[in-house]
Formats: structure tokens, sequence, C-alpha cells
């Protein structure tokens, strides 16, 4: 064994205690620190040193990391970081992921231990978490992105078993043009059909409802008449990133009296609605899609990276993703996950959210939940009450869709988001044709307090800016 590499063995219980100060160290500074740190001192990072010939062991690696990376690295761990949709980790999913390495399991088949079976236990907790019934079926991704693409790919199979063919075995083309219809989708859903072969010309805008990011159900029921006698897959989406506008899933459902088409449901965060009985009815209606997205690394406060796809369809989803090789399993009733999504090696990445329903439950997660809906709308409520400031549509979950009431240009946002960039990140968007910022709460550590400092950071920043 190398030399290093055995001395780093004989130590490794001191190694472990040294990383969990240095992380300790990292999590107690969170609230102290600038939540993205400025640019790097000039130079600092293009030297790249040449591939270490000799390694210098792990204690000497983590002084390095500490020292040079660390540092350039955001707080988005912490409670004031509202870019994107972005979760924290709470300190049983942090364990969890700890455990996920210590393990080290590769658990896509049933051939070695019950990774798997943990994996199964936890998305029947998810699922009643987000009540849906047992006919979802539910597998870990890395994210909503690879949960839409899996969740498009089951669509795109059942499109091939009602017109006599299978894209699995005969490739996209054999569908013909196919329509994939929705209203605000997430740039995401393009992505995926890009990825599947269908191309992203297969997306049809369908209007939304007036002022609305919701589609108008009317709208889509006319465009789904526009091909009759084809299926099509619709699109709908739970919680929109710019303004957390929810298409009505019930309506859409019932459009399939009339229509014949798959009805997948991008609920990355928006299904977490479904924890706050004030906002459940958002999601009403959402056990009716044929597939659902939902994210576990934003409001579920897991580490990056985590997703769940939810399916009424397993036997298409083992029929697009199944891996036949001799040494793996059949695919019998319950087919190994080798079987059920892109990947075929498979992270125990169901560890994490184990541990903080397991930890936390319903009643914990319902609490950080609701304490973000409310800190989004305090804020909403401070900003409308603030000059330099306008809402551009009410805050109706997480996430605070505003813009300066003078003169809001791109180049006048950047400049308020870097003058307030130590106490807050809020990232920018366009939104009805307006420059503008969203600042989403998704984070298990942030409080009403936090509220108040972004306010006030805001609030200076866009004075300093006239
Ligand atoms: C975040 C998000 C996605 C993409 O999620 P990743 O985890 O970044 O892949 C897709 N849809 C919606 C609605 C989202 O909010």
């Amino acid at each position: 064994m190398d030399r290093t590499l055995a001395a780093d063995l004989a130590r490794l219980p001191e190694l472990l205690d040294a990383t969990r100060d240095a992380a300790a160290a990292t999590l107690a500074a969170l609230d102290a620190r600038p939540v993205v740190p400025g640019a790097p001192p000039e130079g600092a990072a293009a030297a790249t040193p040449p591939l270490p010939e000799r390694g210098i062991g792990t204690e000497a690696a983590l002084a390095a990391f500490t020292d040079r990376w660390a540092p350039r690295l955001s707080a988005s761990a912490g409670p004031r970081y509202l870019g994107f949709v972005t979760g924290g980790a709470t300190p049983a999913a942090l364990a969890g992921d700890w455990l996920t390495a210590a393990h080290d399991q590769n658990s896509n088949s049933s051939l070695d231990g019950g990774g798997q079976d943990l994996e199964r236990e936890t998305v029947t907790w998810l699922r009643e978490l987000f009540h849906l019934s047992a006919a979802h079926t539910g597998t870990f991704v890395s994210g909503a992105t690879l949960s839409n693409t899996t969740g498009l790919a089951i669509a795109r199979e059942w499109l091939g078993e009602r017109l006599g063919v299978s894209p699995a075995e005969d490739g996209a083309a054999a569908l013909g043009p196919v329509r994939v219809l929705s209203g605000a989708p997430h740039s995401s859903i393009a992505k995926a059909l890009s990825v599947l072969g269908l191309g992203r010309a297969a997306l049809v805008p369908v209007p939304t409802l007036p002022g609305r990011e919701a589609v108008d159900p009317a709208a889509l029921d006319r465009a789904l008449a526009d091909a009759p006698g084809r299926p099509a897959v619709v699109v709908a989406n739970a919680g929109t990133v710019n303004t957390v506008d929810f298409d009505d899933l019930r309506a859409i459902a019932a459009l399939r009296e009339r229509h014949d088409f798959w009805l997948h449901t991008d609920a990355a965060f928006g299904a977490f609605a479904a924890l706050s009985p004030a906002h459940a009815h958002l999601t009403a209606g959402l056990d009716a899609s044929d597939s659902i997205c939902v994210d576990l690394h934003k409001w579920l406060n897991v580490p990056y990276d985590s997703a769940v796809q939810f399916t009424r369809r397993r036997d298409l989803q083992a029929r697009v993703f199944q891996n036949a090789a001799a040494y793996l399993g059949p695919l019998g009733e319950n087919p190994d996950l080798v079987h059920l999504t892109p990947e075929n090696s498979h992270r125990l990445r169901a560890l994490a959210a184990w541990f903080t329903l397991r930890a936390y439950g319903r009643e914990g997660h319902r609490e950080i939940v609701e304490r973000d809906i409310a800190c989004a709308r305090s804020l909403g409520e401070s900003l409308t009450g603030d000059p330099y400031f306008t809402l551009l549509a009410p805050v109706r979950l997480n996430v605070v869709c505003f813009t300066l009431s003078q003169t809001p240009t791109a180049a006048r946002l950047t400049a308020l988001r870097e003058a307030a960039g130590p106490e807050v990140f809020v990232t920018p968007t366009t939104y009805a044709g307006t420059p503008a910022l969203r600042a989403a709460f998704s984070n298990w550590r942030t409080t009403q307090a936090d509220v108040r400092r972004i306010a006030q950071a805001l609030h200076t920043a866009a004075k300093e800016l006239g």
C-alpha cells in the first residue's frame, strides 16, 4: 500500500474527526460570512498547480482545501441564500449523506444487501408525504431535470404503446411527430425533449390565464383538439419558478375524458405545498398524473443531489431502461433499480431523505415549509411597503418576484444584487417582459430575523443606487 495511504488508514478515526471539525466550523460560520464570496484576488483562481506526483495525505489536503477553496464557495447551506430554489441540509440529512459515503453502496440490484429496500421504504414515505396513492412507484434520481427526463421517457414509450410501436426498440422516429403541450414549462423540459430524441420543437406552448403563469384549461382543450386522433403529452406545472403559479391539475386531468394524453406533472418544489393544510389545495389532483417530478435537494433540505420520479406505469419505465445482462437479476414484478433509470450504478442517495424523514417526520417538515412560506410573505409585505420596490406577482407560496420601482433595467438590478450581496443572494429573471429579481425561500434555517436583515440590505442597496 502507498505509504501516505497506509498512514491515513492507520489514523482514519482521527482524520474523520478533523473533517467533522472543519464541517462544524463551516456551518457555525454560515450566519456571519458573506452569502456569496466576492471575486478572488487577481490571479488567485488562475494558477492550477500540477497534479501532485506525491500526495500530502488527508490532513494536509484538508488544510489546503480550507485555505484555498472553502472561502470561494457560497453559503448556499445558509438562511439568506435565496437564489434559484435552493434548500440546505437538515442535521439528519447531513448525517445520512455522510453515512452514504461511508457505506459506499451501489444499490442497484437485489444481489448485495438491503440498499434498494431502504430506497423503496423512503419512496413509500415520500408518497405519503405528498398524498399520492399506491398506484405510484418511485425511483431516486439526481435532480428534477433527470426526473423530468425519466418521466418523459416513460411518456414516449406510452405514445408508442398507443401507436403500436416501441421507441425503446425502434427509436423515437417510429413515433412520427410528437406534441408536448404545456403552459409555462421549466427550461429542463426542453432539455429533456432534446435528450429523448423528440426534439425541443415538439414543445407546443399553450396560452396561460391572463396575468398568470398557470395554463388556461380551455386553451389546452383547444390545443389538444388541433390534432384529433393523435395521442399527446401534457406537461402540467405545479409551482413555476418565477411566481410559483400552479396549473389546475384537476381540470387538466378531466380533459382526458375527451383527449388521449399522458399527463406529466413537474412539481419540483410545488409538491411541498401538500405539507401545508392552508396550501394543499394547490396540489389537488397531483395523484392523477401518469408521471411526477419532485426535487428533494430543494424543499426537503437534503444535500445535492437528490430527486424522485414517480409513475403509474413502472412496466413502461422498465421497458425503456431495462439493462439486460447475464449477471444482473431478471426484471420480475419488482424490477431492480438498474432497470428503472438512465443510471446503472446507483448511489444510496435515498439515505439522506430517509434520515430527515425519520428524524423530523411530517410535522417537522411541515414546520419548515410553513415557516418558509411565512418568510416569503413577510418579505413581500416589506417590499410592498418600501417605495424603492414593486412586487410583480402576489406571493403565492415561497418565492417573491420583484423589481425596482424606478428604471428597473437589468444593469441596475445587477448593481443592486452586488451591493446587497454579502447579506443576501437572489437571482435575476424576466417576468412579463420586465427585468426582475426572485427571492426563493426553501432553507430550513431561515427565520423572520433573516427576513428583516434581507429587507434592510435590499433597501440600503436600492437607496445607494438612487
Ligand atoms: C429546479 C427545477 C427543475 C430542475 O431541477 P434540477 O434539480 O436543477 O435538475 C425543474 N423544474 C422545476 C419546476 C424546478 O423548480
